[in-house]
């Protein structure tokens, strides 16, 4: 046990902290999501399924060689609140925590084995700078600790300050995505020849998936496939 957990647990004992998702005490142990709501989450078992829905979704529209995510994204599910929390409430640990339970499962995913780099969907400075963090970056960070393959977060940048996407038809989604992401100048050499892991939150279009893709595949010869922690249902 390390000593930072141990601490945790120490901190617990003074500041019990609750599961995310049913709000119900945390015993030593667990961090974020209680052991009934971890085996609860409803896992799409889509990294053992080639040609799956979340790979479909990409069809036509950008060459990916995997495609999957952690969990299904129904209307009103507890689950659905994590993700909430992890983006407007300041909670970064939930990203860390999911991203583990996604990692581990692509650690034991054949088609994912010899992915090479994790990268993040970058947001824009501004936006990180205001949210603390990048909610991508946390759940990449989780998925690199259970996976072991290193993170890469400076080849890609988000170089448009792009309104959110709420709200948006699937066409205007796109015109406002098209272009916002660029490659930094070391990008070609980094990614040349390498299979990436592109990571992101929730799964809705994929147009924001698509635009970054799109934007590394055309500056740099790589494959990639694609993870998210959720996929609306
Ligand atoms: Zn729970």
């Amino acid at each position: 046990m390390k000593v930072a957990s141990i601490f945790q647990d120490f901190l617990n004992l003074i500041y019990p902290s609750c599961c995310e998702a049913c709000g119900m005490l945390l015993v030593v142990g667990e961090r974020v999501l209680c052991t009934s709501c971890r085996y609860k989450l409803p896992r799409t078992n889509y990294w053992l399924q080639k040609g799956n829905p979340v790979e479909q979704m990409f069809w036509g529209r950008v060459p990916v060689v995997n495609a999957c995510s952690l969990f299904f994204m129904g209307k009103g599910s507890s689950y659905r609140k994590l993700l909430h929390k992890l983006k407007y409430s300041n909670k970064p640990q939930i990203g860390v925590a999911l991203g583990r339970l996604l990692g581990n499962e692509l650690a034991r995913a054949a088609d994912y084995a010899d992915v090479e780099f994790i990268v993040p969907i970058p947001l824009h400075a501004k936006r990180q700078r205001k949210r603390g963090y990048n909610q991508s970056e946390k759940i990449a960070i989780g998925i690199s600790q259970a996976t072991g393959k290193p993170l890469l977060t400076s080849v890609v940048f988000r170089q448009r300050y792009n309104e959110t996407q709420t709200k948006k038809t699937r066409e205007e989604r796109w015109s406002n995505v098209s272009d916002i992401f660029a490659l930094r100048p070391n990008a070609e050499t980094l990614l040349a020849g390498k299979h990436i892991l592109l990571v992101d939150d929730v799964l809705t279009t994929g147009s924001t998936i698509e635009a970054c893709a799109v934007a590394m595949l055309k500056g740099a010869s790589c494959r990639i496939s694609v993870a998210t922690l959720a996929v609306a249902k």
